[in-house]
C-alpha cells in the first residue's frame, strides 16, 4: 500500500477513470477522483476512492481537489474526436480555465507533482499535409501553428505548466498523447474518435444485417493509436522522471496505420468485411501524422507494448456488447 495522495481529475472520463483504477490495482489507497458529470454517469467508479462532481474550471472547486494532494494528474478537458474538436473552439479554448486554476491551486496546496495531458494537436499542422510525412519529435511544435482551438490551447497550458517550474518550483510533467483509445470511453456521443467510431459502426452493421459502413474522409490519411494501457504506463512513468521535469515528451505508438487500415482491424475483430462508403466532407483533420518516439526511448527505455491489432480486438469487443445492449439485436 502506498500512502501518496492522489488527486485525478477528468476522472469521469476515458483515460482518468483508467489511471484511477491502474493506481488503485498497484496498492494507492488515498486516491481522490473529480470530474464535472454527477458521479452516476462515469464510465467507470473504483471501489474505496473518494469521487467528487466538482467543475475544476472553478478556483474553489481546484482548491477541494488538489487538498492535501501530493500529486496531480489534470485529465479534465471538454474534448473529443474530430467531430468534436473541428466545431467546438469555444469549448476547447476554455479548457484553459482548467490549467490555470488547477496549477494555482496544486502550487497552493504544496503538490509535489503535477501531470498535464497534452496532446499531438499541438504540433504545426504544416508538418502534417501528407500520409507520409516526417514522425513528429518534440522540437517541431515551434514555430507553432497548431490545431486550431483543442491544440492552441494545449500548447499554451504546457507553456503555464513550464512557468510554474521555472518561477515558483513546482514539478510539472508534461505528455503529448497520441490517439489514446481502449474500453471505458465516448462510443456514440459525438465525442468518440475513429477506433471507437469505427468499431461502432461495423458492429452496429454486423449485429443488424447491414453490409456498409461509412468513413469519414478518403480513408487514406495516417494516424498511430495508443492503447490506453500503454499511456498509463507512459504517465506514471513521466510523472515519476525528474529528468522530464516541465519537458514535454510524445507518448504513443509508432505503428502508423490508415483510416482504411483502421477499418479493416475493426472489420477483423467483427469478423466481416463491409462495402465502404466514404464521407469526403466530413471532419478529418490533419492528412498524416506520426510520433518519433526516439526522446522518449533515450530517457525512459519506455517503448509501448499493445499492437493495433490487439487493442482494437479488445475495444470492438467491449464497443459490441454496448451496442447489442442499446439495439437490442443479439450477439
Ligand atoms: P474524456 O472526454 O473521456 O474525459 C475528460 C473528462 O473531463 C470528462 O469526463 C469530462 O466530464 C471532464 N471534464 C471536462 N471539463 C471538466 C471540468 N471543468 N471539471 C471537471 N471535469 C471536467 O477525454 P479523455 O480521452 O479521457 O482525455 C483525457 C485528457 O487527455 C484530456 O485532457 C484530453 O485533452 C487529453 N488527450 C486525450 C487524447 C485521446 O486520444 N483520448 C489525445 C490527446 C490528449
Amino acid at each position: 500500500m502506498s500512502d501518496i495522495r492522489i488527486t485525478v481529475t477528468g476522472a469521469g472520463g476515458f483515460i482518468g477513470g483508467s489511471l484511477v483504477r491502474y493506481f488503485a490495482d498497484r496498492g494507492f489507497h488515498r486516491i481522490r477522483a473529480v470530474d464535472k458529470k454527477p458521479v452516476g454517469q462515469w464510465y467507470q467508479r473504483t471501489p474505496g476512492v473518494e469521487s467528487l462532481c466538482l467543475d475544476v474550471s472553478k478556483e474553489n472547486d481546484c482548491r477541494r481537489a488538489c487538498e492535501g494532494a501530493d500529486e496531480v494528474y489534470n485529465l479534465a478537458a471538454d474534448m473529443g474526436g474530430m467531430g468534436f474538436i473541428e466545431n467546438f473552439h469555444i469549448e476547447c479554448m476554455r479548457n484553459g480555465l482548467i490549467a490555470t486554476n488547477m496549477l494555482e491551486a496544486a502550487y497552493q496546496s504544496g503538490v509535489e507533482r503535477f501531470f498535464f495531458s497534452s496532446s499531438a494537436c499541438v504540433y504545426n499542422t504544416a508538418l502534417q499535409s501528407s500520409p507520409g510525412c516526417q514522425p513528429l519529435k518534440e522540437t517541431d511544435a515551434y514555430p507553432a501553428l497548431s490545431e486550431r482551438g483543442y491544440g492552441w490551447e494545449k500548447l499554451l497550458s504546457e507553456m503555464f505548466c513550464q512557468e510554474y517550474w521555472a518561477e515558483r518550483g513546482m514539478k510539472t510533467f508534461i505528455a503529448r498523447f497520441f490517439n489514446i483509445y481502449g474500453p471505458h470511453g465516448s462510443w456514440n456521443d459525438g465525442r468518440e474518435k475513429a477506433p471507437a467510431a469505427l468499431c461502432r459502426k461495423v458492429a452496429t452493421a454486423k449485429l443488424t444485417g447491414s453490409d456498409t459502413l461509412e468513413i469519414w474522409g478518403d480513408g487514406t490519411r495516417t494516424r498511430n493509436f495508443t492503447y490506453i494501457s500503454d499511456c498509463l504506463a507512459g504517465i506514471d512513468a513521466i510523472t515519476h522522471c525528474d529528468d522530464l521535469i516541465a519537458t514535454p515528451v510524445n507518448l504513443g505508438s509508432s505503428e502508423q496505420v490508415t483510416v482504411n487500415e483502421l477499418a479493416t482491424l475493426a472489420e477483423e475483430a467483427a469478423g466481416v468485411r463491409l462495402q465502404r462508403i466514404y464521407q469526403p466532407d466530413a471532419p478529418k483533420g490533419v492528412v498524416g501524422r506520426n510520433t518519433d518516439n526516439t526522446f522518449i526511448k533515450s530517457v525512459l527505455g519506455w517503448e509501448p507494448r499493445y499492437p493495433l491489432r490487439d487493442g482494437m480486438a479488445a475495444t470492438y469487443g467491449w464497443i459490441e456488447q454496448l451496442v447489442a445492449e442499446t439495439t437490442g439485436c443479439k450477439r
